[in-house]
């Protein structure tokens, strides 16, 4: 185990600022654009792909990162660029992520390069769990997944909802309920492959932020998908229900639990975007401060300002504390004994809601207007206490892990 240490290593400055100077000089000046248009940002994705921030194996680096240190410092520099066009470039890494968790080596080989695809045709790919009828609650999510012995395929039904990147995808990650009895353990991932018959596109919807990034309903008609499409493999599959199924004669509680411990370690990423979020508000909001005057001096001269600024910094200081924690705790293998991955999403998304609303009020009539970029950077920081889990399912996650108790 590394030594304890409050500071990146060389190798890990360098990419920081590699990918700082992506986020100031391609992210940052596109996305007002790409805010506006409401689309995909293909030419910021092919460029992050012709430099190599697009791609497999420059998430893999920062997910193998040792001190656990990589993925939040990623995160925060990319989304510091611009949220929306960075969930553009990262949403494929989150659906990669699921092949990569749950995958044999074999599926991995085969679909994540088609997820990315290569610099001179980039792919994305599409993570679908939620459903009209089951956001938080994901246990009572519809779409089913029938195994057709005969054929060895899989046959998909239903509806998913608010995909980052349905429909548009490459290969979309289709998470199913193969067994209704056992909840959230019942639920199975799928690759639905390239032109797959019986998958479209729904409605694309018009968001309050994070416009870049494009989230549309996915509909499931029929479609048929070989059985080595089944993350993991039949027999992995035919275990765990088994498994899932004692436990569930012996305390159905366990095994609501042991699904909630699984969405705590993809939590702290999250964290970090809107540390980035939160931070790219409070440095236009110092600079501004600076150097706006009124009463013949600058506005931060006021106290009233000035311990705004003092607030904001040490709550993003702070969340960010907690986003490497967990992450370190992550990588380290040490279990989430209070839930603290869900506290640093908690806290961080919280904070990038509140300090970007404070940015605005520090810019006054400037921040309300679309010539600044803190009133685009509000409305994206409020996806963070909504996906991945709103910021009552983290209290509620953390509420139960403190006290064993089922509260509701
Ligand atoms: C832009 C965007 C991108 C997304 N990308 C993806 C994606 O790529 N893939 C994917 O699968 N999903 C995605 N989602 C879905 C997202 O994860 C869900 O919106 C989220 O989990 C919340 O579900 P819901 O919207 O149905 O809200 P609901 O679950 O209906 O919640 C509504 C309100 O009730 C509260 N609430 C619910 N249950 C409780 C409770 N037990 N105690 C206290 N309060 C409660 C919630 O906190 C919330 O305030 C995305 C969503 C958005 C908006």
């Amino acid at each position: 185990m590394a030594e304890f240490t409050m500071e990146l290593n060389e190798e890990q400055k360098e990419v920081r600022d590699w990918l700082h100077g992506f986020a100031a000089d391609v992210i940052r000046p596109a996305a007002a654009e790409w805010d506006e248009r409401e689309e995909t940002p293909w030419p910021v994705i092919q460029e992050a792909a012709k430099v190599g921030i697009y791609s497999l194996d420059f998430y893999a680096q920062q997910y193998f990162d040792p001190t656990g240190l990589g993925i939040p410092m990623a995160m925060e520099e990319l989304f510091w660029g611009d949220a929306g066009i960075a969930l553009s470039i990262v949403g494929t890494g989150l659906a990669a992520v699921g092949v990569l968790a749950n995958g044999t080596e074999e599926q991995i080989g085969t679909w994540i390069p088609q997820m990315y695809g290569d610099a001179g045709d980039v792919k994305v790919a599409a993570f679908c769990s939620s459903e009209p009828d089951a956001g938080s609650d994901v246990a009572s999510m519809r779409t089913r997944a029938v195994y057709d012995e005969a054929k060895d395929e899989w046959v998909l039904s239903g509806t998913k909802t608010w995909a980052t990147n349905g429909g548009i995808a490459n290969v979309h990650v289709v998470v199913a309920v193969v067994d209704p009895e056992l909840g959230s353990k019942g639920h199975a991932s799928f690759i639905v492959p390239p032109n797959t018959p019986g998958l479209s596109q729904g409605q694309k919807f018009k968001k309050h932020g994070i416009r870049a990034s494009h989230t549309a309903e996915v509909v499931l008609e029929d479609v048929r998908v070989p059985g080595s499409c089944l993350l993991g493999g039949k027999e992995k599959l035919d275990e765990r229900l088994a498994r899932a199924r004692e436990r569930a004669k012996a305390g159905g509680e366990r095994v609501k639990n042991a699904a909630m411990a699984t969405f705590e370690a993809s939590r702290p990423a999250v964290g970090a975007m809107a540390v980035g979020t939160a931070r790219a508000a409070y440095e236009v909001a110092l600079d501004y401060a600076r150097t706006r005057e009124q009463f013949g001096r600058p506005i931060i001269d006021n106290q009233g300002v000035a311990f705004q600024l003092a607030d904001m910094r040490t709550s993003i200081d702070a969340a960010r504390l907690l986003v490497w924690r967990a992450s370190w705790m992550a990588i380290n293998g040490k279990p989430f004994t209070a839930a603290e991955g869900s506290m640093s999403k908690l806290f961080a998304s919280e904070t990038a809601k509140k300090v970007t609303g404070q940015a605005i009020q520090i810019l006054g009539g400037n921040g309300y207007t679309r010539e600044y970029p803190v009133e685009r950077m509000h409305r994206d920081a409020a996806i963070y206490t909504i996906f991945e889990g709103t910021s009552e399912i983290q209290r509620l996650v953390i509420a139960r892990t403190l006290s064993g108790m089922p509260i509701r």
